[in-house]
């Protein structure tokens, strides 16, 4: 068997049509196949490449650790210098309430730490999230998540999950002293990229603060510059009780973290200790890599250059077939007539040397989310091919 037949064979299959290319290597904002095809990666590995695929520094940090130690034992019980230096480095670029960060292994144990920090703290159990909205694929995570498609074989998941629409004053009347949390994405991803009135989420904060209810914020897509700002909350003027990151976080290594202040962080030291345990969050190679990551991503104009880019996206994307355009820094949807012609969009990308996607909740709509390294003139030349991809597939239906 070849590694295609071998990969369907033997590596578990959730997705009913994998984009199913072998990759050799990666660099900057390319990838190459077995057969040397070179691809631009539209997506960054669903923004997590920020910075671009194996970067120098990255891959010295990475080697550079895993010479000193690997895995030494569970969470929070040595002293792991990359772990330490990078919780420093972050909330160096954080509000002062966002001081204290819980490192785990992914995006989907963030949010479920995050949910456990929220009911130990409040002593409640009501939690309000939004329809749309994508936390992860664990059961708490799973049971916030805004779509009952997603959630109904899986059942029985979390009681007491309240969902409103997204950037709806529905929402307000029901924030009150019963709720543990509001858990929203600053700017919801997997709608299409949804952003948010800001006076929604004052209006928010303003309720959860008369009501001691926890304001949760999931940036694991849209933190890390991919918005022109370093998280996207700095754009609302509004602060979370706890931030969740994840995806750039690890800078191409498996890390998610859950960040709030001190003094409610340290629930989860006792009634019961060890409230939140895990064996490899906070992997200390991965806190290498995250950090090289972040410590490029801070240096230079890169994340104020998403603004930019994005200004050529929307100058640059103009065709009859797109009916719509959602934006919000280098993270771009278009919208075409329905999920097979967007489908047949993807592919032609993907013929013509463009890795892209759909987004889970808006099948109709194309994901474009490209590495922030990527240049401009590098921009202008993807667009030129996005077009010419919806012209192909247009002259054969
Ligand atoms: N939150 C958001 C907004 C996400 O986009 C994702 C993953 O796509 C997650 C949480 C879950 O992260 P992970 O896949 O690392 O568990």
């Amino acid at each position: 068997m070849n590694n295609r037949e071998l990969f369907l064979q033997h590596v578990a299959q959730t997705s009913s049509a994998p984009i199913g290319l072998e990759i050799t290597k990666a660099k900057g904002i390319h990838l190459w196949d077995t057969s040397e095809k070179k691809y631009v990666d539209l997506i960054s590995g669903f923004s997590v490449c920020n910075i671009g695929h194996s970067h120098p520094a990255v891959v010295k940090a990475v080697q550079e650790q895993a010479a000193e130690y690997m895995h030494l034992i569970v969470y929070g019980e040595f002293i792991e210098s990359p772990q330490v230096q990078y919780a420093k480095l972050l909330t160096n670029h954080l509000p002062a309430s966002l001081n204290c960060v819980y490192f785990t292994n992914s995006g989907a144990e963030a949010t479920e730490g995050a949910m456990k920090l929220a009911k130990r703290i409040t002593g409640r159990s009501k939690m309000i999230a939004f329809h749309n909205a994508y936390h992860g694929s664990t059961h708490g995570a799973l049971s916030i998540m805004g779509g009952e498609y997603w959630r109904n074989a899986f059942r029985p998941l979390l009681p007491d999950i309240l969902h409103f629409n997204y950037d709806d004053d529905a929402v307000l009347e029901s924030i009150d002293s019963s709720v543990a949390c509001v858990i929203l994405e600053t700017v919801q991803a997997e709608s299409g990229i949804t952003v948010p009135r800001k006076e929604w989420l004052q209006a928010i904060r303003k309720k959860c603060d008369e009501h001691c209810v926890l304001l949760i914020f999931d940036e694991i897509q849209a933190g890390f510059g991919r918005t022109g700002t370093v998280w996207a909350f700095e754009q609302f003027n509004v602060v979370p009780d706890i931030l969740l990151l994840g995806k750039a976080l690890g800078g191409g290594m498996p890390l998610g973290a859950f960040i709030a202040d001190k003094k409610l962080m340290s629930t989860l030291t006792y009634n019961p200790v060890l409230g939140h345990i895990t064996t490899f969050g906070g992997h200390p190679v991965s806190c290498a890599a995250g950090k090289a990551a972040f410590e490029i991503l801070l240096s230079g104009d890169l994340i104020a250059s998403a603004k930019k880019k994005e200004h050529i996206l929307q100058e640059e994307l103009k065709h009859p077939a797109i009916l719509a355009k959602s934006a919000h820094g280098l993270w771009m949807s278009l919208k075409f007539k329905d999920d097979f012609t967007n489908q047949a969009i993807v592919h032609q990308c993907v013929k013509n040397g463009l890795i892209t996607d759909w987004f889970l909740f808006a099948p109709d709509r194309l994901r474009i989310a490209p590495p922030l390294i990527i240049s401009e003139d590098e921009l202008s030349a993807v667009c030129a091919m996005i077009i010419k991809s919806i012209d192909e597939v247009l002259s054969k239906s």
